[in-house]
């Protein structure tokens, strides 16, 4: 009834009315409905299951990777430069992140399960910068040379340059869905963030700093990442669930030249992803070598190509790497209440006077 006191506001039957009829995960109505739709559960799942993975940067005892660092003889000269060069990396590629969901994604997205995902995916992205700042701080490193790394190392400037045309996209004002070379643009970006820059490029980076922990160096930089790669590997499952769910309500927009165009985005991204490889590890460290991942890029790409519904782009490409898969799923319950040091302040534990 008050509802219907303002002017011009449709009565409460009829505004579910239309954000049931005018719901899609784009171009829908402004979504305000706190139903979980059959269509859109898959969001909601991620959500939850996110939020089950909680977990904080400054638990993580760091003593051992601090002593080992400030050893002369803790690590060798290529070591110590990939960590600086990963966490370079790392740092300006979450904070890309973090932008492109607030700024960007989150507008486009009619879908309120979905928004409440990038809504958590959103957070996760400050987790990840806060545990990258905190192993630069535990290190005591430089922070201006680690965050400049952007600007120094060209492997790491060029991919972040290969990102931000396709970021822009969607974190531009004037940018809106709607017509159909547009919902292709949206879909493109989509596609480049999700399998490309949390799909793609985080993995040689992953492999790097999982490496040294799976030798008992640099351990609590390793458990970060550990956790830092379950998240990604839930933004980018969520990202997949999103391309499909667009593609499933809007077909045409998946043309054979738009598919094609897509394979060879993927192939570049190898490219980029191999220069970065040879970049951080010119001499080969820690029993790894640049041509390694020259077959695991190779491997990922295939992954991401089928994900989404495209042929292998490299067929017959292996997982040098194995274990990763092992890393990804992860569960928190076995590994993470043996390290944790501080408890969590539940409902129970507030105080409301
Ligand atoms: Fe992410």
């Amino acid at each position: 009834m008050i509802l219907a006191l303002h002017t011009g506001y449709p009565a409460m039957s009829n505004l579910l009315l239309d954000f049931n009829t005018r719901g899609g995960v784009i171009n829908g109505s402004e979504p305000r409905e706190i139903d979980i739709r059959p269509q859109y559960r898959w969001a909601w799942q991620k959500y939850l299951d996110g939020c089950a993975n909680h977990w904080m940067p400054q638990e993580i005892n760091m003593a051992a990777d601090v002593a080992l660092w400030n050893d002369p003889q803790g690590l060798s000269d290529d070591e110590r430069q990939v960590i600086k060069r990963n966490l370079g990396f790392f740092t300006t590629a979450d904070s890309l992140a973090a932008n492109n969901i607030v700024l960007g994604t989150y507008r486009h997205i009619t879908s309120a399960e979905c928004r409440r995902y990038l809504l958590r995916q959103a957070f996760e992205e400050a987790l990840h910068t806060h545990a990258y700042q905190y192993i630069v701080e535990s290190l005591s490193l430089d922070e201006g040379e680690i965050f400049n790394m952007y600007h120094e190392v060209p492997s790491i400037h060029d991919k972040a340059a290969f990102l931000l045309p396709f970021i822009d996209t969607l974190t531009d004002p004037n940018f809106r869905t709607g017509t159909p070379e547009n919902d292709q643009r949206l879909l493109r970006s989509l596609i480049v963030f999700a399998c490309i820059m949390e799909g793609l490029f985080f993995y040689v980076g992953f492999v790097q700093i999982l490496s040294f922990g799976r030798r008992n160096k640099m351990v609590g930089a390793a458990e970060q990442y550990q956790y830092i790669l379950r998240d990604e590997s839930m933004h980018l499952n969520f990202g997949i669930d999103l391309i499909n769910q667009i593609k499933l309500e809007n077909p045409p927009l998946w043309t054979p030249a738009f598919r094609d165009e897509i394979r060879s985005l993927l192939d570049q991204a190898v490219a980029l992803e191999y220069r970065y490889a040879v970049d951080t590890m010119p001499r080969g460290v820690l029993g790894l070598n640049a041509e390694m991942f020259r077959e695991y890029l190779r491997y990922i790409a295939n992954r991401r190509a089928t994900q989404i519904g495209l042929q292998e782009i490299y067929p017959g490409a292996d997982n040098p790497f194995p274990w990763m898969s092992e890393v990804i799923d992860l569960k928190k319950e076995k590994n993470f209440f043996e390290t944790r040091v501080t408890e969590y302040q539940t409902g129970g534990a507030l105080r409301w006077d």
